[in-house]
């Protein structure tokens, strides 16, 4: 297999655009679709300091790594935070990475603990009960990133999500009927005390990321949370997975049909002002924010 650029030895098979790309034209082609991605959608703005999630995993590895390269030379600042959310046997390597990473680069790293922030490891909160751990956890660690971001000055909080976790996200709020959430996807303007969020990586499969992470030198931990078999979404990447097999760009078309929908509701649906919970003082829909609600539920 050899690249449809150069001719040189290929690493990747783009089966969704038909290229195949060696290790130059696919770390170019890489860095160009995540820098249109943040272009296009104006996610960063010279004179911002933005606070990037940086969990140690090849996602936020591989966005740490080429937000560098894209805003290298521009007036940001970048600033890495990591939540530890108490998980044995697994966070405890990826922090390690993650600190290793931030190194490398000479980025800032603040790490903010479940325990610190809640009070519990998620291990704790999760231990003899019957939910998706997944629901705590995506809670607590949204809550924990938004007060780092305030504490830290950051105006955006830039995370690794990828092409196949959007894409998934979508379809999983399609299957639950939750068109409110669908909608909040892409808020279409800013509420007090929550810190905008931009998603550099979300045209980009998860693939690729492992390969830009390999290509670069990031030794990233590929094991995955163990708790993530548990939840909904692994049987809905499991079937977009096969689709995608069948069907080469399955995940861009959904994510594109969401689009659309997006931007026919818009002015329709403008969301709900944000309240403060009167617990906490964080943003949220009810008086009572859900990280609140949890841990009240939880009798923690
Ligand atoms: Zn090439
Ligand atoms: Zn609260």
């Amino acid at each position: 297999m050899i690249c449809s650029k150069c001719g040189q030895r290929a690493i990747l098979s783009q089966r969704y655009s038909g290229l195949h790309l060696c290790q130059d034209h696919f770390v170019e082609d890489f860095e160009r679709r995540a820098a249109e991605t943040v272009r296009e959608n104006d996610m960063v703005k010279d004179g911002e300091r933005i606070a990037v999630a940086v969990s140690g995993g090849k996602d936020s590895t591989a966005l740490l790594l080429a937000l560098a390269k894209i805003l290298e030379g521009r007036n940001v600042e970048m600033v890495a935070v990591t939540v530890d959310e108490g998980i044995a046997g697994y966070r405890d390597d990826t922090i390690k990475a993650a600190r290793s990473i931030c190194e490398r680069l000479g980025v800032e790293q603040r790490i903010v603990s479940f325990q610190e922030e809640f009070g519990f490891k998620l291990d704790e909160i999760v231990a003899g009960k019957n939910e998706a751990p997944c629901t705590f956890c995506g809670v607590f660690r949204k809550s924990a990133l938004n007060r780092a971001a305030k504490l830290l000055g950051a105006t955006k909080v830039a995370t690794g999500h990828n092409l196949d976790d959007e894409a998934q996200s979508v379809m999983m709020n399609y299957l639950k009927g939750d068109i409110e959430r669908l909608l909040r996807f892409r808020p279409r303007r800013e509420q007090p005390g929550l810190v905008p969020r931009v998603k550099p990586l979300r045209d980009i499969p998860e693939k690729e990321t492992a390969l830009y992470c390999m290509v670069k030198g990031a030794y990233t931990e590929s094991r995955e949370c163990p708790y993530a078999q548990l939840s909904l979404r692994a049987d809905v990447r499991d079937m977009m997975n096969s689709i995608e097999r069948l069907f080469p760009g399955t995940r861009q078309s959904t994510l594109r049909g969401f689009e659309r929908i997006a931007a026919m509701a818009k002015g329709k649906w403008t969301g709900i002002d944000l309240l403060k919970c009167r617990k906490c003082g964080e943003p949220c829909v009810r008086d009572l924010c859900k990280a609140c609600e949890l841990l009240e539920r939880l009798r923690l």
